[in-house]
């Protein structure tokens, strides 16, 4: 009796999620619709649409078009509803996103700041918080949570950074963070968070590797939808694969790591530092910086495939290099095509979503992907 009725309960609340989902995917639909598409009777529907409604999670969008007869009204989600932020540290650099429910930036800050684990860094960052909500007039009410985004391997429960090249630490925690953020925040790995954000809105991948090609080179492995950490944290560190056997020296202290090859600073280098003037060039048919590219996407090509034949799934190009990386992916999918066994093509990579603040996104996805889960 007693499972029964906690059944019943389980049923009732997954409906309700499963009603409001549809409505955020189809933009506007009728209730009709929602009972069809979802094979929920009318009053159980109209219901569930009511509650949404009282909570302002949902609203009434107009009616649409008929083929006779009475026009439907047409039920759309609320996005902002709630809100999340998401903040991504760099060795040089504090970003801050407001995003609402639907994963769309709403507001966003970047600033210079040079990263250390002090009271100044822990202050500024609040301070940009508080300015990002400001900025965007919103009510500071509906704000769900903070997510930080930091390079750097994480401890289990997340609260210590375990260590980081980019920021130079090893075993860091953040105490001074709780004086400064007024909202319930969590820390996350910049390349996994980078990874959540590119998931969101793909709603046919259930399975994708993110390959960030920044200053150095990360990723992150999604399965069913979820990071996959590995036993150790260090899940998607494609940086340090052994792409060339005693090739170029690493930072990591080894030789010939994917990071050596195809980081965002191996085709910078060639510009004093600057991508954007790298791919400028590029453009103009410089030879010197066409055989630089060359070369660079032979490498990529070759770490693309392994992934490919590891996981076989999607794989997103992202991170520095991958926000220019549009244009020059016909020829990328061939040098993939040319090294697969099994495949005459590279239909698989797929280029980023998000050209900038993919790793800020990622983690304030981290408050609304719950929030959505549970409503
Ligand atoms: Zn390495």
């Amino acid at each position: 009796m007693k499972y029964n009725k906690s059944n019943n309960i389980d049923v009732k609340k997954e409906n309700r999620n499963r009603i409001y989902k549809l409505i955020c995917e189809k933009e506007r639909i009728s209730k009709p619709e929602i009972a069809y598409l979802l094979g929920i009777s009318m009053p159980t529907v109209m219901q569930n649409v009511k509650s949404l409604q009282d909570e302002g999670l949902v609203e009434e969008a107009g009616v649409l078009g008929s083929t006779g007869g009475r026009k439907a009204v047409a039920i759309s989600c609320v996005e902002n509803a709630r809100y999340a932020i998401g903040v991504d540290i760099t060795r040089n650099h504090i970003s801050t996103v407001l995003i609402n429910l639907t994963g769309n930036i709403v507001e966003s800050i970047r600033v210079s700041k040079k990263y250390q684990n002090t009271l100044d860094h822990a202050q500024e960052m609040g301070k940009l918080i508080d300015n990002v909500i400001e900025k965007s007039g919103i009510n500071p009410s509906k704000i769900l949570g903070v997510g930080i985004s930091l390079p750097g391997i994480l401890s289990d429960d997340g609260l210590t950074l375990v260590s980081s090249y980019v920021l130079q630490v090893t075993n860091e925690r953040f105490a001074n963070y709780q004086n400064y953020i007024k909202y319930p925040y969590l820390l996350c790995n910049d390349a996994n968070a980078a990874g959540i954000a590119e998931m969101w809105n793909r709603n046919t991948l259930k399975n994708a590797i993110y390959l960030s090609l920044s200053n150095t080179v990360g990723g992150s492995i999604l399965l069913d939808n979820k990071i996959y950490l590995g036993e150790n944290q260090r899940g998607g560190e494609f940086g340090h694969m052994t792409i060339e056997r005693n090739g170029l020296q690493c930072y990591c202290g080894k030789k010939g790591c994917l990071d050596t090859y195809c980081s965002a600073l191996v085709l910078a280098e060639h510009t004093n530092g600057n991508l954007a003037d790298f791919f400028d060039l590029l453009k103009k048919g410089d030879r010197k910086i066409e055989a630089v590219w060359e070369k660079y996407l032979d490498y990529l090509a070759t770490a693309v495939n392994n992934l490919r034949m590891f996981f076989d799934c999607s794989i997103i190009l992202g991170g520095y290099v991958g926000a220019y990386i549009d244009e020059y992916m016909a020829k990328l999918k061939g040098y993939i095509a040319n090294l697969n066994t099994f495949e005459m093509d590279g239909n698989y990579v797929q280029v980023c979503h998000y050209k900038r603040e993919a790793a800020a996104v990622g983690a304030a996805l981290l408050h609304i992907k719950p929030f959505i889960d549970n409503i």
